[in-house]
C-alpha cells in the first residue's frame, strides 16, 4: 500500500466496507445523500478519484471541474448509463463498475417482484391492511404459477442468467433475447433465443434485464405492451429509461397487462403518478442490490477499483 495522497470524492456515501479502503489511500470527502449538482461541483476540484453512483450524472462538465488529474470514474454500481463514456475517454479517464458482486442479490428481487407481482401481492397486501378483506373467496386475486409458464429474459447477462437459472428451477419455459447468443446456456438449461418481438409474444412473463441508455430506451412501450397482452406480466430491475411507465399505468388499468413489478423509473425518485394509483403493480424504490453481501461487495469493488487505477494497476472491472 502506497503512502496516502490523493483527494477521492465519493458524490454521495459508500458503505464503510470500502470507505475504509479508499481512506487508507485517499483523502477522502463524501456528498451525503442529499448532494445537489451545485455542492458536487464545488467538492470535486482537484480529485483524482469520483466514486458516484447511478443518481449522479457524471458528464464532461463535471469532469473538467474535476481537473486534469482526474484519473479514474469508479462507478458503485453495475449499470453506467448515467456516465458519459465518451467524455472520460476523450479524457483519459478509467471508468469502472461493480459487476458480479449484486447479480445474485438482483435476480433475487426480480424473482420476488415476478412472484409477488404475478399472484397479484400488492394489491391483496393493500386490501387487508386498509379493511377490504372481507374473507377467504376462491375467485379473488387469482394470479400465475411458474411451472409451465414461459418466462421472457430480455438480456442474459450475468443477472438475467441467474434469474432464468432461478424461474427455470421453478418449471418455467424460459426464452432470451440478448445482443449475441448465448449457446452455453441454451445447451445447459435448454433456454430458447429468440427475437423480441417474439418472445413479448409468447412469454407470459417478461423480466428486462438490459442496460439502461440511448440503445434501450424506450424498448418496452404501447405497441410492446400489446405483444405481451393481458394474460403477461410485465418485470423491470434494469433501468426505468427501457419502459414506458405511463404506457404500463394504462395497461394496468384497461385490463390490457396483467401485472407488473417494476424497481426502477424513468426520473427517479421521482414515480408518476398514473404508476402509483394503477392496480395490479408491485412497486419497489430501486433497491434491486440492497442486500448486505451485495451492497459490501460494490464498496468493497468500487474502492479496489479506484486504488488500482490510481497505483497504475489494472482494474478488476474496467468499463473504459
Ligand atoms: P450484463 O451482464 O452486461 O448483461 C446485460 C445483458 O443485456 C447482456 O446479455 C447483453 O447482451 C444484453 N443486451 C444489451 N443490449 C441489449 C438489447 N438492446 N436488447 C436485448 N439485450 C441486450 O449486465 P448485468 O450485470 O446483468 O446488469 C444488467 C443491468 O441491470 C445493469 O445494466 C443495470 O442497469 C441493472 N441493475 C439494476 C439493479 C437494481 O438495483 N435494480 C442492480 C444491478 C443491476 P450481450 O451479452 O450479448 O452483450
Amino acid at each position: 500500500m502506497q503512502n496516502k495522497s490523493g483527494k477521492a470524492v465519493v458524490a454521495r456515501v459508500l458503505l464503510p466496507a470500502g470507505l475504509e479502503l479508499l481512506e487508507q489511500r485517499f483523502e477522502v470527502s463524501q456528498g451525503g445523500l442529499d448532494v445537489t449538482r451545485e455542492q458536487l461541483e464545488e467538492m470535486v476540484p482537484g480529485a483524482i478519484a469520483l466514486v458516484p453512483d447511478p443518481s449522479v450524472p457524471v458528464d464532461g462538465e463535471l469532469l473538467d471541474l474535476c481537473g486534469e488529474q482526474l484519473e479514474v470514474v469508479s462507478n458503485f454500481a453495475v449499470g453506467y448509463d448515467h456516465v458519459d463514456l465518451e467524455a472520460c475517454s476523450d479524457r483519459g479517464i478509467v471508468v469502472t463498475n461493480t459487476p458480479g458482486v449484486l447479480t445474485e442479490a438482483t435476480a433475487e428481487l426480480a424473482l420476488m417482484l415476478t412472484l409477488s407481482a404475478g399472484r397479484l401481492a400488492g394489491d391483496a397486501e393493500r386490501d387487508l391492511r386498509s379493511g377490504l378483506w372481507t374473507g377467504w373467496n376462491p375467485g379473488a386475486y387469482l394470479g400465475l404459477e411458474l411451472r409451465g409458464a414461459t418466462v421472457g429474459v430480455v438480456g442474459l447477462g450475468r443477472i438475467g442468467l441467474r434469474y432464468a437459472e432461478m424461474v427455470s428451477a421453478l418449471g418455467a419455459e424460459v426464452l432470451y433475447t440478448a445482443s449475441s447468443r448465448k449457446v452455453e446456456a441454451e445447451k445447459q438449461f435448454g433456454f430458447g433465443w429468440t427475437d423480441l418481438e417474439d418472445l413479448l409474444r409468447r412469454s407470459q412473463v417478461v423480466s428486462i434485464h438490459a442496460p439502461g441508455g440511448e440503445g434501450t430506451r424506450g424498448m418496452i412501450g404501447r405497441r410492446e405492451l400489446e405483444l405481451i397482452g393481458p394474460e403477461g406480466v410485465l418485470i423491470n430491475t434494469s433501468r426505468g429509461t427501457l419502459v414506458d411507465s405511463d404506457a404500463v399505468a394504462e395497461a394496468l388499468e384497461e385490463g390490457r397487462l396483467a401485472a407488473a413489478g417494476l424497481d426502477v423509473y424513468d426520473g427517479e425518485p421521482a414515480v408518476p403518478e398514473s404508476l402509483l394509483s394503477a392496480p395490479r403493480c408491485v412497486l419497489l424504490p430501486h433497491i434491486g442490490s440492497a442486500s448486505h453481501i451485495s451492497r459490501d461487495g460494490m464498496a468493497r469493488l468500487a474502492a479496489e477499483n479506484a486504488i488500482a487505477v490510481v497505483d497504475g494497476l489494472e482494474p478488476a472491472s474496467r468499463v473504459v
